[in-house]
């Protein structure tokens, strides 16, 4: 027989199954996206009744059966206490966690993308940031690794570095003059896009170490919600609770 597989991640969602079992969505570094039997999960003295809650991370040690895997212990290092204690930072969190679900495959590795979420889901707690300026940031990020990164540096049509004042989701990035002419897109302030170039050129530690005005969230806000619009062909089942709470 061979070792049960061990792996680190966090628990993306997790669905009841029956009286007492649960199947969970896990994310991992070593296996990209699994998809986990956690048996007697939704018994009260269950040793993973509480591993078995979305924004879980830890180890996890697999069994793997003939057609599915079956989570055989964990241990968490992380339940996210903080984020739990307010509901609207849960609900923005199952929002993330639903997103990275979106785009996560099986057997890639999970390791930038787990990353990202734990320091987002982190970020949510600390109310200096901001909930929205988070989502703004951990969904630029989430493009950028999943391979749509928008193109914030120069003209994504010419390559012309300056006077870069108008964003095409459809295009896919930033317009110089030239360029934009007869095409719609959005107005981007120099600040916004200054801060679009962070967002999108800082190491992930760094991403929560800084601030905006009303004004750049606002615009930052409306960019990232077209370009979702454009190039993600899924509403999220969570996102209708972050309207609610916006509002
Ligand atoms: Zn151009």
């Amino acid at each position: 027989m061979n070792e049960a597989p061990t792996v680190t991640g966090m628990v993306l969602s997790a669905m009841p199954v029956g009286d007492y079992d649960k199947r969970l969505i896990i994310l991992t570094k070593e296996r990209g996206r699994i998809s986990a039997f956690a048996k007697g999960a939704k018994k009260p003295n269950s040793p993973l009744l509480a591993a078995s809650e979305p924004f879980s991370f830890g180890t996890f040690t697999l069994y793997e059966g003939r057609s599915s895997i079956t989570v055989a212990s964990a241990e968490i290092t992380n339940y996210f206490q903080e984020l739990r204690g307010s509901l609207e930072n849960i609900y923005y969190g199952l929002y993330f966690c639903e997103f990275a679900d979106y785009f996560a495959r099986e057997n890639e590795d999970g390791t930038q993308v787990l990353k990202l979420l734990y320091q987002s889901l982190r970020a949510l707690s600390k109310p200096a940031i901001g909930r929205r300026l988070v989502r703004c940031i951990y969904e630029l990020r989430l493009f950028a690794l999943e391979g749509l990164m928008p193109q914030v540096f120069f003209c994504v049509k010419c390559g012309k570095k300056e006077a870069l004042a108008r964003f095409s989701p459809e295009e896919g990035g930033m317009l110089c003059p030239e360029c934009q002419r007869g095409k719609s897109g959005i107005p981007v302030s120099s600040s916004a896009l200054y801060t679009l170039q962070v967002i999108l050129s800082e190491p992930i530690e760094s991403l929560y170490r800084f601030t905006v005005t009303k004004e750049v969230l606002s615009e930052l806000t409306r960019i990232t919600a077209q370009y979702r619009a454009v190039h993600v062909d899924k509403r999220m089942n969570s996102e209708e609770m972050l309207k609610l709470i916006d509002m």
